[in-house]
């Protein structure tokens, strides 16, 4: 059943460039010939590795445990030996202790214990157990949020995928529907919550017919407007609730999962499955074979451009998620990780930015800031050194960095490169 929605009035509407890989089927990848994979994957301390070089592991093993309440158990990806245990860069600046595992091709698995009982107990341990965590992006242990502090009673299924160019959402939606839906269903009952809301964009009308008519499930039809798929913004949108700054989903008693996130608590509860792989997107105009992949952890972004069939001949820029919020890589020599949904190739001329010039106030950024901030402030003042200011007036802790400002912007000032110095020299300062 569909239900009605609000709609915020900030925010740009993009061309979502979809169509580039909306119609590619998930494909499955097989495995490398060695994967690295990232301790830290999620939010919070790294996990700590539970093998040591020279160690023989199946895929599903546990090879590093969670460290502490905030942390994630994170699982061999293929069978095979583990061959060193190094740091390796992250995609956003920064490094990792990856552990290396040669595939011996042997495909040998195991499996998480079938659980005796469903209960809400069971589902939040297994959930714990399979190392799950916001596939979104977010990368926040999953069973954390399964117990919130405060009562809630909506949980919202994000589908709206609102990036442009990534379509590995709505390739689950489509292909996935039955499975994504029991997942809600488990994590519902996880969270005694019996309102579950599946949210998709208009764009992808086929995922919204697939889902309407599923049992148990309300449908948030939703208006295309970037950025739909935060968290903020999609709670309000599905239930009129706005969360006040500096608060949780969850104080509006809303919990927010991404249709990953739910397929892959349906796989850990009833297929014994922990997170060992994921559905990614690779795409942009500057690679020959877009397409929606099934992924094992640890894969390079060179072996997935490889299988695109590479790069054209005017590739220049890579990407590491979508263009408005992803990041900028120097090279291709990283893994993917948990919250990788999608690796873009972008050609000199979509890639070509003039230089920025001086603001010219013309408050276009703070008309499509869908957090209702000033951008042009928050530049100013952290260029000026005086990040309180930035802060204070200007809101910066608030900000979402969607990158809307910074996209209508019309002297290409580098508005959320600003926004995020600004948020890490006020961390330091705390
Ligand atoms: S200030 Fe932050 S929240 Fe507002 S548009 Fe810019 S990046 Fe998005
Ligand atoms: S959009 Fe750009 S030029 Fe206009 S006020 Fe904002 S920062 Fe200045």
């Amino acid at each position: 059943m569909k239900i009605k929605t609000k709609f915020f009035c900030r925010g740009v509407h993009i061309d979502d460039k979809k169509s580039l890989s909306a119609g590619c089927p998930i494909r499955d990848v097989a495995a490398p010939d060695s994967v690295a994979i990232a301790l830290s994957q999620h939010i919070g301390k790294p996990a700590k590795p539970v093998v040591a070089v020279g160690d023989v592991v199946e895929r599903g093993a546990l090879i590093a445990e969670a460290d502490g309440a905030v942390s994630a158990n994170v699982f061999a990806s293929v069978s095979g030996k583990v061959i060193a245990i190094e740091r390796r860069p992250l995609p956003r600046g920064g490094e990792t202790d990856c552990i290396v595992i040669e595939n011996d091709g042997e495909n040998r698995e195991v499996s998480l214990k079938p659980l005796q009982e469903i209960t809400p107990d069971s589902v939040r341990e297994r959930v714990r157990e399979a190392g799950i965590v916001g596939m979104g992006g977010a990368g926040f242990p999953t069973a954390v949020k399964l117990s919130p502090k405060t009562p809630v009673d909506t949980l919202i299924v994000n589908g709206a995928e609102c990036e442009p160019y990534l379509t590995c959402d709505h390739r689950l939606m489509i292909e996935k529907t039955d499975e994504i839906a029991e997942g809600a269903k488990l994590l519902a009952l996880a969270l005694g919550v019996e309102r579950v809301i599946v949210a998709i964009e208009l764009n992808k009308p086929d995922a919204i017919a697939k889902f309407d008519g599923v049992d148990g499930v309300l449908v948030a039809e939703l208006r295309k407007r970037y950025p739909m798929g935060s968290e903020k913004h999609l709670i309000y949108s599905c239930t009129g609730r706005r969360v006040p700054p500096g608060k949780l989903p969850a104080d509006v008693g809303v919990i927010v999962e991404n249709v990953a996130t739910a397929l892959a608590v349906y796989e850990a509860v009833k297929l014994g499955k922990p997170l060992v792989d994921r559905v990614m997107t690779v795409s942009g105009e500057g690679v020959k074979e877009p397409a929606n992949l099934r992924v094992p952890l640890g894969t390079s972004y060179r072996y997935l451009l490889d299988l695109c069939g590479g790069e054209t001949d005017d590739a220049s820029t890579y990407i590491a998620g979508g263009p408005m919020m992803g990041a900028t890589l120097l090279s291709t020599d990283f893994h993917t990780r948990k919250t990788d949904s999608g690796l873009l190739v972008l050609t000199a001329r979509q890639a070509s930015i003039a230089a920025p010039t001086a603001c010219i106030h013309c408050g276009r950024c703070a008309e499509v800031c869908p957090m209702h901030l000033l951008p042009m402030d928050i530049d100013f003042y952290t260029l000026a050194g005086d990040y309180d200011m930035a802060r204070d007036r200007g809101g910066v802790l608030n900000c979402i960095e969607c990158g809307t400002c910074a996209y209508v912007c019309p002297a290409n000032r580098a508005l959320v490169q600003s926004i995020q110095m600004c948020k890490q020299k006020l961390r330091e300062k705390r």
